[in-house]
């Protein structure tokens, strides 16, 4: 290890020789079914935040071995295959706490319009129109190809034909928590609600035992759902014992309808409800008051937070600094492509550090280091999944990235959380690896025919300009 490092302001959290852990014996993992990611500098987002320069990570299967300097790595596992990231970073993949995949095919489809009147007037008619099994199926595969690409191991997503979506995550390698809304209109694929419970029923049983896909319940939003439903949605997801994801405090609106309705506020309604507890996935959450930011802390509820999608439909900012002080999980969501327009979390942390630095009038609001936090191990805590995931750790999957930091937007480096935060973007990731498989690989996605992907997105393009009215 150079003691002259480039990081050296880093130097605490700098790991001086050694392995920082070892989960399985050299001779198990031998014989080339080890895979060693050499060279490059470690960001290992461990509870230290400890920094490997010259560092290595060992995979066996699909689980880190080890962590620790290139030497020492190499000197446990002689004989493994060697991926080269010299002059790279590396570091756990990136988790998309909120999206709805399919919905990449209507990106771009109406923007700049407020939330009620593009969900009502655009997005609503045409989900209603053209969403078909096939047409999830397409937008999954651009979704999964985009997502790759920019170094997203772990996305969350709540939509329609969810089996179907979750087909085609397993096809492509990544790892997901999927659920099928449920929601008290009639959706594409379920007419009613009992179908949606009964699909759902089914959908997690199917994939409850699967190592990369998670099955979940997904109420979408108490404005949506009756509080009936909400309970008897909890209820589902208690006895299958699966996440619960939801919209909540989503807007203005939200909170309004909810207030004259029920007489209380969102969050206050979701708990008087019995429905809030640690499986709860709550995304956007914008309008929480102090004293529903105690509640959310209590129960142990994770927050997806969606600063661009919010921002694009003006509902607001969620008070992340605050919800971060409580001691709440929050990890970073895209939304859907269509209230975004891309699927970047590059882009998220990147907006997020900035946002809360302009609502609070305080530039440390939200640092560098944090956004990343949020984007790895902070969405792993929102999810439960943190013994699995968010961290480069001996016995956690093998989720990581190896991001390129030569570009001329990212050049001269002077601190790894800066240039990944305000400089790099998704096009810069490398290589991806995802529970011990190499799913991308010098920029190029292994798993998805891209050419073919693209040509079928521009096909849907083409058939939903033809059918499809805009308001204006
Ligand atoms: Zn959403």
């Amino acid at each position: 290890m150079r003691s002259d490092g480039a990081f050296e302001a880093l130097a605490a959290a700098l790991l001086l020789g050694g392995l920082l852990g070892c989960t399985v014996p050299a001779e198990e993992a031998a014989g080339g079914r080890a895979l060693i990611v050499a060279g490059g500098t470690l960001l290992t987002m461990d509870d230290q935040r400890t920094i490997v320069e010259n560092g290595a990570v060992a995979i066996a299967g699909s689980s880190i071995v080890a962590v620790g300097t290139d030497r020492d790595v190499r000197a446990t596992y002689p004989e493994a295959t060697v991926l080269d990231a010299t002059g790279k970073l590396v570091l756990p993949g990136l988790i998309n706490a909120h999206a709805h995949v399919p919905m990449t095919l209507l990106r771009g489809i109406a923007d700049d319009l407020p939330l009620t009147e593009w969900l009502t007037d655009v997005i609503f008619p045409a989900e209603a129109e053209f969403v078909d099994e096939e047409f999830v199926r397409w937008g999954t595969r651009l979704a999964c190809l985009e997502m790759i690409r920019g170094g997203i191991t772990t996305f969350v997503d709540m939509y329609y034909y969810e089996d179907a979506i979750a087909e085609e995550t397993d096809r492509c390698g990544m790892r997901a928590v999927l659920g099928e809304t449920l929601i008290d209109f009639p959706a594409p694929d379920n007419a009613t609600w009992d179908e949606a419970v009964t699909y759902t029923e089914r959908f997690v049983n199917r994939w409850r035992d699967h190592p990369r896909i998670s099955p979940a319940v997904a109420p979408h939003a108490p404005y949506t759902v009756s509080g009936d439903h909400l309970v008897a949605g909890h209820r589902l997801a208690t006895e299958l014992d699966v996440p619960l994801l939801i919209h909540l405090a989503e807007d203005k609106s939200e909170v309004e309808t909810i207030l004259e309705k029920h007489g209380m506020r969102p969050v206050q309604y979701a708990d008087s409800l019995g429905i809030l507890d640690d499986r709860v996935l709550a995304a956007h959450m914008i309008h929480p008051s102090t004293d529903e930011i105690g509640i959310l802390a209590a129960r142990g509820v994770g927050v997806a937070h969606c600063p661009e999608s919010n921002m694009k439909v003006a509902a607001g900012v969620a008070p992340v600094p605050q919800l971060l002080a409580a001691g709440v999980a929050v990890g970073l969501g895209t939304d859907g492509a269509a209230s975004n327009n891309n699927l970047s979390v590059w882009d998220e942390m990147d907006t997020a550090a900035k946002l809360h630095k302009v609502t609070t009038g305080d530039p440390t609001a939200l640092d560098a280091q944090t956004a990343l936090a949020l984007a790895t191990r902070g969405g792993a805590r929102a999810l439960d999944m943190v013994d699995q995931i968010g961290s480069l750790e001996p016995g956690k999957r093998a989720d990581l990235i190896i991001v390129n930091i030569d570009g001329y937007h990212q050049q001269p480096v002077y601190d790894p959380y800066s240039v990944l935060v305000y400089s790099t973007q998704a096009s810069d990731v490398e290589t991806v690896i995802i529970d011990g498989r190499v799913v991308m690989k010098s920029g190029t996605v292994l798993t998805l025919d891209a050419d073919e992907v693209l040509t079928r997105a521009q096909e849907y393009r083409d058939r939903i300009r033809a059918g499809i009215t805009h308001p204006q």
